[in-house]
């Protein structure tokens, strides 16, 4: 097989390493050079400049929304042809189930962010953080955070690991937050990283300068960053130390994420029996974690926590199942486990396996590595390891060491309190799950625990069918941990996007706010309609346009129509006394819901026009109560207006409810999906 040059991806051509500066990339099955990377040839400063003079500008004219169009394109332009992706991800040692983790997880991300840019960020260059602030006492000046994409790089150093999902679920925040990205994959793997862009570039879906790629060292890249830059880096806790310290970094602010090594655990929940379906569930998440991508994942589960009672039946069933494995070439559909990536992560492990033996105890499964259908000494396989650990309170390195690879080390607790003590002391990590029927110790090890983790994982008979695993991060959670996990978080939905994005606080009269935010704020300008708004179409429509409709008096016959026609016949509409006696209301009052009927039949357009649908209300209020013989009318202003497709968009009204005395009985936003 020829090795495989692995370019890298600069200022819109591919640039192969140069003779001195490649690396060799072994398969991590058969141990042979497959290919080699090297980044010699690469001007560090022009990649920046293209990125910040190109990528940027070209991203930040779009908005959320048609970012988030690009990314549903490039997913299914992957998804299309993630077959050659799996043939390469063979090499790294991956089984096709690693593979679909690695390449349909990374695929799923994208699609997520795609889905969810449409859904919760604005059709708009800029987003609204928060309600506005009333900074003075006439409301002449107010105050709004906004944000705005940052005009640097997203710089995104990645672990060996995932080299398409770790890549992908950085790609997808950045991109839609508005922000061009350079992509620096762990030698390992990079060759199926680099296959993955190219897929990403060919399909010419992303505007030039927005995605680069560096195979090889970074040279003097990071010197070169500004505060307008971020580094997002995955990889190891000592990698971490040394590039987030880089003195320039530090000089400048340039924001770090780091996703660093983790010590996950998993608690057996002291209600579960061994005949109970918990107790299964326990040993299959267990084994599920050491033995996928041969245990190399962060959120791998390397300290196991049982009940003392428990811990031997606990031993004997993970055994059993680790020993009936199939390992062996990871092409071959029956294999269960594939290799570790490298000889020498394989050495890496072994050593702090070997470690380990200091405080715990290897037991049988450790016997033995039988390999199917490839060489275990050229192939970087081995057997998964477990360890007893008899008395986690003494031991100190099974709390520390993180072994990347098919290990774990079992240990027994006394009660709550004391596994929570044990999940602590991993100095911070990225999950912890707990395998229980019991909502109070759920709730327990939550609160007892919380704070040392990013993400907690309950599962029991309940959600077993449809529980994503303990070791899965999903893109609408939170992903990352504090203390040696790196204090980093990545993905949670929109949260991720928001490392893109600069919070500012602004401030100013009502106009100025709602020009800068492209919203309608209550105190700025309104515009009197002059034709019915309902009867413009969205683009017609300007915000600020405002109809006043007529008043309307309630009768105390309409209050008891209301109650008998819908049945709510509830004392403060129907029993002066008894109203009366009620510290909100002066007597029998007008239902709110009968006020929300009459608005609409005050401001309501009845013809057939571009008004297609009432999609629904939001933030309603009611601030004043309404009595018989009181009048109300409406007051309909256009408070902002979002696209939805080709052809309608969704407009937002302020629709502000008021009594005969000009005071205001009741506020909501009024949502309509309107023709263009
Ligand atoms: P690593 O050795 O720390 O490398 C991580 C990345 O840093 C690689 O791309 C590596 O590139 C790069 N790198 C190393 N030295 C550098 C330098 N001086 N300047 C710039 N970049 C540099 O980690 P790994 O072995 O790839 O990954 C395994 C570790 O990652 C484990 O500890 C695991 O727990 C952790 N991990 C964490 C997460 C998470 O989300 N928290 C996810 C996956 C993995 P080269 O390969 O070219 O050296």
């Amino acid at each position: 097989m020829p090795v495989l040059d692995v370019a890298s991806f600069a200022l819109g051509k591919w640039i192969h390493p140069t003779q001195d500066a490649a690396r060799p990339i072994e398969s991590a099955v058969t141990g042979e050079i497959i290919a080699r990377a090297g980044s010699g040839a690469l001007d560090y400063q022009s990649m920046l400049d293209h990125a910040r003079n190109v990528g940027g500008p070209a991203l930040r004219k779009m908005t959320f929304h048609d970012r988030a169009r690009i990314l549903k394109a490039v997913a299914t332009h992957l998804n299309d042809n993630k077959n050659e992706l799996y043939e390469l991800s063979y090499t790294t040692g991956a089984t096709l189930s690693d593979s679909k983790i690695d390449i349909d997880g990374g695929i799923g991300t994208l699609f997520v962010y795609a889905s969810k840019g449409r859904r919760e960020l604005p059709d708009s260059t800029t987003y609204l953080d928060g309600d506005v602030e009333q900074l003075s006492r006439h409301g002449t000046f107010v105050g709004q955070h906004i944000c705005t994409p940052k005009l640097g790089v997203g710089i995104q150093i990645n672990a060996f690991n995932f080299p398409v999902w770790g890549m992908l679920e950085k790609l997808a925040p950045t991109l839609l937050g508005g922000v061009p990205a350079i992509v620096k994959p762990a030698t390992a793997t990079c060759h199926v990283t680099e296959a993955c862009v190219r897929l990403i570039i060919d399909s010419g879906l992303l505007p030039e300068g927005s995605l680069q790629l560096i195979t090889g060292g970074v040279g003097d890249l990071l010197e070169r960053l500004t505060p307008q830059d971020v580094v997002s880096f995955t990889g190891s806790a000592q990698t971490a130390l040394k590039l987030k310290s880089n003195p320039h970094l530090l000089k400048s602010a340039v924001p770090f994420i780091a996703e660093q090594d983790s010590l996950n655990s998993s608690i057996l929940g002291p209600d579960v029996t061994v005949d109970a379906p918990e107790f299964d569930l326990f040993i299959d998440e267990v084994v599920r974690e050491m033995t996928t991508k041969a245990g190399q994942k962060c959120t791998a589960i390397r300290r196991i926590m049982a009940p003392e009672h428990l811990v031997q039946p606990a031993i004997e069933a993970i055994e059993t199942r680790l020993n009936s494995v199939r390992i062996g070439d990871p092409a071959d559909a029956d294999t269960q486990m594939g290799a570790l990536v490298s000889q020498a992560q394989r050495h890496d492990v072994m050593t702090v396996a070997t470690q380990l033996e200091d405080e715990a105890r290897a037991i049988g499964a450790n016997n033995g590595l039988k390999v199917h259908g490839a060489d275990s000494v050229a192939g970087a396989f081995m057997a998964p390891m477990i360890y007893h650990c008899a008395d986690p309170d003494k031991a100190e390195l099974i709390h520390k060491l993180e072994a990347f690879g098919p290990i774990a080390s079992i240990m027994p607790y006394r009660d709550i309190d004391h596994a929570c003590s044990l999940l602590n002391r991993g100095g911070g990590s990225l999950v912890a799950s707990v395998i229980t029927h019991d909502p109070n110790v759920a709730r327990q090890v939550a609160v007892g625990s919380a704070a040392w983790h990013g993400r907690i994982y309950v599962n029991d008979r309940v959600s077993m069918k449809e529980s994503t695993g303990h070791g899965s991060p999903l893109p609408h959670m939170l992903h990352g941990g504090p203390g040696r996990a790196g204090g980093g978080e990545e993905l949670g939905g929109i949260r991720g996007v928001m490392h893109y994005i600069q919070r500012t606080a602004i401030q100013g009269s009502p106009d100025m706010i709602s020009a800068i935010g492209e919203t309608w704020i209550p105190g700025s300008a309104q515009v009197t309609a002059k034709a019915h708004p309902f009867t413009k179409t969205f683009h017609e429509l300007v915000l600020g346009e405002t109809l006043v409709t007529e008043a309307r008096e309630i009768s105390i016959e309409d209050i008891e129509t209301f109650a008998h026609f819908t049945g709510d016949t509830f004392y403060a509409h129907m029993d002066e006394e008894a109203a009366k006696a009620n510290p909100f209301f002066p007597g029998r009052v007008a239902h709110g819901y009968l006020l929300l009927s009459f608005a609409a039949g005050l401001f309501v357009q009845p013809d057939p026009g571009p008004v297609l649908a009432n999609t629904g209300l939001s933030d309603l209020n009611f601030q004043k109560p309404v009595s018989a013989g009181d009048s109300i009318r409406v007051h309909l202003t256009v408070k902002r207006k979002t696209p939805r497709n080709e052809d309608y968009g969704e407009v937002r009204w302020n629709v502000e409810l008021t009594n005969q005395d000009d005071e205001t009985v009741a506020t909501y936003t009024l949502h309509t999906m309107n023709v263009f």
